[in-house]
């Protein structure tokens, strides 16, 4: 049977990191396997959901690539993909155990449990409360019953939870075994009449025949429950992989003390969704042998498996996440990431149509000088400024230490670099290196000059390079307007 998976967010915020990774890890497992990746909105919490989450949820997962095969937008054939339109489905379910004896209903008020609850002492350590319901309600009468209903009393809907020991077997952490004595009759609908999370997930999953559940460690807790539901339901269970938390570097939970913790964010600080896919990927996942690191989508594919997942949480370390930036960075084609810093660019107003015209050439070589040094996208724009417009910052402090009583060697250097037949990188240097020897100077203060003169600043890619990308033109100027620079300066 082709495994079907589903992510189930709820949209009450925007996409986190830890919930874009169990989206990729769901969606890897389906496209592995040919299986089908459902997308189902829970929002049945109507006050802290919104569109705009569900949008911004959308957005972050195609942001990712993570496409699904059934989904609110997309419909399929267990539509409505929106929990809210489902909810007659799973009260019918509820009514279902309730004939069957496997549910019952509780007039309890929150008052009258708050009361035991209290009388019962304080709460354990592990924090819980020491108290459990007390099935009052699972010993009324018919006549018991039937007064309540009389008095109009509302009511909510608990699970009988049955007796005895049960096990089953997570697909990341293994055999987990749980007692029924140790588990409350949980509520499945509460006495306003709205479907519990336990109820509704179960219900769904069923009625969408997920075979797979792949969720956050944080529903370890809810799996029993859930498996009683199955049962009781007739349904077959379906397998269980829960995926450690991720932590920030101080072992923390993940939270925004580390940092972005959306995704959209990382989109808009310049990362390549395919950077951040393998990133979160190799976040409590690997591949076994061998220590790969750099996989592109289809690799991840291929490569994928839940036994790979780690049962312990995962470290979100910024840098690796800049690093694995750098790697796909250099992977791509230059028409490839033109495409990708042209909005940068446009941002910036350096962009300019003829880079994808007739100055398509020169374009490409800027870019492919200042790859090695970007670390995201919009670095491109900040760096290269200098050689996209003629507009440039001078940097004092580098104007004060290097071009101060060079006005001489620079304009040696312009005179050498004018009469040169061919202005390439080669030609340039043995050009400065002669000028240096002739000024008797070294000629990485010549070289130093020359940058400050040519981009303003101490740290650029290649001097050479530079000029020859600059051209002739250019070049002179700068270099011919930089004898001047020191004296404008503020004394
Ligand atoms: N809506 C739940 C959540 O966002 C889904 C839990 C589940 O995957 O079962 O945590």
């Amino acid at each position: 049977m082709l495994p079907r998976v589903r992510f189930a967010p709820s949209p009450t915020g925007y996409l986190h990191v830890g919930g874009a990774r169990t989206a990729l890890f769901n969606w890897l497992y389906a496209r592995r396997h040919g299986g089908v990746f459902v997308l189902r909105i829970e929002d049945t919490d109507t006050e802290r959901s919104s569109t705009e989450m569900v949008e911004g949820i959308l957005d972050g997962l195609r942001w990712l690539g993570l496409d699904w095969d059934e989904g609110p937008d997309v419909g399929g054939p267990h539509a409505p993909y929106f929990q809210s339109e489902r909810l007659d489905r799973h009260r019918a379910m509820a009514e279902r155990l309730v004939a069957a004896g496997d549910a019952y209903n509780c007039y309890c008020t929150p008052e009258e449990l708050k009361a035991k609850r209290e009388a019962a002492g304080p709460p354990s350590l592990q924090g819980g409360s020491a108290w459990r319901y007390d099935r009052t309600c699972l010993r009324l009468t018919e006549d018991d019953v039937a007064a309540r209903e009389r008095a109009g009393l509302a009511h909510a809907v608990r699970f009988k939870v049955p007796e005895g020991s049960m096990r089953f077997v997570d697909l990341v952490h293994g055999p987990i075994a749980f007692d029924g004595a140790n588990v409350e009759d949980f509520v499945i609908v509460r006495s306003d009449g709205q479907p519990t999370y336990h109820l509704s997930v179960v219900a769904d999953d069923i009625d969408m025949a997920i075979t797979h559940v792949v969720r956050g460690d944080d529903h370890i807790s809810n799996t029993p429950k859930h498996i009683l539901l199955y049962h009781a339901l007739g349904a077959p269970v379906p397998e269980f992989a829960h995926v450690p938390l991720i932590l920030g570097t101080d072992k923390k939970r993940l939270s925004k003390r580390h940092g972005a913790t959306s995704v959209m964010e990382y989109a808009a600080q310049g990362f390549l969704p395919e950077a951040m896919l393998n990133f979160l990927t190799l976040l409590g996942w690997s591949p076994g042998a061998g220590d790969r690191e750099l996989f592109t989508r289809a690799e991840l594919v291929e490569a994928f498996s839940i036994e790979g997942i780690s049962g312990s949480s995962a470290v979100f370390n910024p840098e690796k996440l800049d690093w694995f930036n750098q790697q796909h960075l250099t992977g791509l084609s230059i028409e490839d990431l033109t495409a990708r810093v042209k909005p940068s660019l446009l941002a910036a107003g350096l962009w300019d149509d003829a880079c994808l015209g007739e100055r398509r050439d020169w374009f490409a070589a800027v870019l492919d000088l200042f790859r090695p040094r970007m670390k995201r996208l919009g670095d491109f724009a900040a760096q290269a400024r200098f050689v996209l417009t003629d507009d440039i910052d001078y940097d004092a402090d580098a104007v004060r230490k290097h071009l101060r009583g060079m006005a001489q060697p620079l304009a040696a250097l312009d005179a050498a670099c004018e009469a040169l037949p061919a202005y390439d990188p080669r030609s340039i240097e043995q050009a400065l290196r002669g000028v240096a020897e002739a000024q008797g100077l070294k000629a990485a203060a010549l070289i130093h000059a020359a940058r400050v003169a040519v981009t303003g600043k101490t740290v650029s890619p290649g001097l050479f390079e530079v000029l020859a990308l600059l051209g002739p033109d250019r070049a002179h100027a700068r270099i011919a307007a930089a004898a001047a620079l020191p004296d404008a300066l503020p004394s």
